[in-house]
């Protein structure tokens, strides 16, 4: 690896729990491997392996397997995440708590990795909206997303501005800003000759802004999360003080137990942030904090409206779902989604303001003789048991996921979804003497299975 940059290394050394001779020995050795079980779509996975301390549903992996070669992977079954990350799931349990049905925003979400772990958490009747300003980064945000399989999780691309206009609206925003990154320099080092002090001051910058634009979204006594993979003051503790300067905020403070190596660190201003030194914790680097937002704020309320609701479309591809709850709308000019009863009225609030991606859960569209089923119905953990199904092994998985014939034989004709331990895959339509594979051609694994 390059030498860390001396000017970095002399900014951290006022930093609280940087001690830099272990810094640059950790910095020697590979980073760990770990990934996040979906608690929706639990199949038993890495039971034996050690648990991340801070993260229930985080285990470390002794090896970094060939993920792309795991059809449980792309079913939906884990996800890839770097530990020190996985933090979020414990300061989310305390301020999630007390609060039911609550309408959330991951502002920095692709590829996905916090709003998979926030979906987990989430009841039913909360919705989160998970938002990607780089169309190209929305839409792998959008598959990490249909994986995961919750028809409460929604997708925009919008600029931090679009949604600012949300006014009051969101009860929790989440900002896993774009940084300099020092923190994962283990995992990429050529991002090391990336890095300079301009950079850290222009990602200070841009922080701040996309912190001042989407400010107005939280309701007062909402929560703001805040987080970088960057070790940088100015883009950690002196973010927090800026926003504190800026607005009426309290911090919030969660319990850290001391064998997690996490250091809670406290800023000029009183606000409460929690660092990840790569020699201190199993994970890469990282800081995150939250406050609590006391501003006034006006409060977009559900205006009144008429329910979409197609009884008809329900009586075609109810079939499809387990939840019998769901109403079916019409999503765009030939498509249909559904979508909870509860979140019909944040689809219309929130259609004004932004570009939606992906709405509820979508189900295809009716032709001649037989409803035409989405992908997505397949990977959702809403989607009916009772839906004909094959039960493939490893090769036949993965020749699926290749969107080649997966060579069984007597198929039994009609649409079925592609199982992999008993998880959704994708759609075939078999006729009878071979078979139409529907996997969404983006989708399709490139590499050699062999
Ligand atoms: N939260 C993600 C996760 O856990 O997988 C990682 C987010 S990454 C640290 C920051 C994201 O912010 C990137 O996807 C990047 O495209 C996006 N981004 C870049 N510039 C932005 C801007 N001006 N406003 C909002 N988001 C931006």
């Amino acid at each position: 690896m390059t030498d860390i940059p001396s000017s970095l290394l002399g900014d951290l050394q006022a930093v609280k729990g940087f001690d830099e001779a272990a810094f640059l020995t950790a910095h020697k050795l590979a980073p760990p491997v770990s990934v996040r079980i979906n608690p929706a779509k639990d199949i038993g996975l890495f039971t034996a392996n050690e648990k991340v301390a801070w993260c229930g549903s985080g285990v470390y992996l002794n090896e970094r397997p060939v993920f792309t070669l795991d059809p449980s992977y792309h079913a939906g079954a884990y996800y890839v995440q770097e530990a020190s990350s996985m933090f979020l799931a414990h300061m989310l349990r305390d301020i999630l708590a007390e609060r039911k049905g609550l309408r959330v925003l991951d502002l920095c979400a692709a590829p996905g990795g916090k709003s998979t772990l926030i979906a987990s958490m989430l009841d039913k009747e909360s919705l989160l909206i998970s938002n990607e300003v780089i169309r190209t980064r929305a839409s792998i945000l959008d598959e990490n997303m249909t994986r995961w399989g919750h028809m409460n999780t929604w997708v925009t691309s919008n600029d931090p501005r679009d949604l600012g206009r949300l006014h009051g609206y969101f009860d929790i925003i989440v900002v896993d800003a774009p940084c300099s990154g020092s923190g994962l320099w283990r995992k990429d080092p050529r991002a090391l000759n990336e890095w300079s002090e301009a950079n850290v001051q222009m990602c200070g910058e841009r922080q701040q802004r996309i912190l001042a634009d989407v400010w107005p979204a939280l309701k007062q006594g909402g929560v703001l999360v805040y987080a970088t993979c960057s070790y940088s003051p100015e883009e950690d503790e002196e973010i927090l003080d800026w926003l504190a300067g800026e607005y009426d905020v309290s911090p919030i403070a969660v319990e850290v137990k001391e064998e997690w190596g996490i250091v809670t660190t406290s800023t000029a201003k009183g606000m409460t942030g929690y660092r990840f030194f790569p020699d201190k914790v199993r994970g890469e680097g990282f800081f995150i904090a939250a406050v609590q937002k006391n501003d006034d704020a006006d409060s977009l309320r559900p205006e009144r409206f008429k329910t979409a609701h197609d009884k008809k479309i329900q009586q075609q591809a109810g079939y499809l779902l387990n939840s019998g709850d769901a109403v079916f709308i019409q999503a765009d000019k030939e498509n249909y989604s559904a979508l909870l009863p509860q979140h019909e009225a944040d689809l219309q609030i929130l259609k004004k303001a932004v570009y939606m991606r992906k709405t509820g859960l979508k189900l295809g569209m009716p032709a001649a003789k037989e409803w035409l089923p989405e992908h997505e119905v397949a990977l959702s953990i809403d989607a009916n048991p009772g839906v004909p199904c094959i039960e493939a092994d490893r090769e036949q998985a993965l020749r699926f996921l290749k969107r080649e014939e997966m060579g069984i034989a007597d198929l039994p004709k009609g649409w079925q979804i592609v199982k992999y331990r008993g998880l959704g895959l994708g759609w075939v339509k078999s006729l009878g003497n071979r078979s139409n594979n529907y996997l969404p051609k983006q989708w399709r694994i490139r590499m050699d299975i062999e």
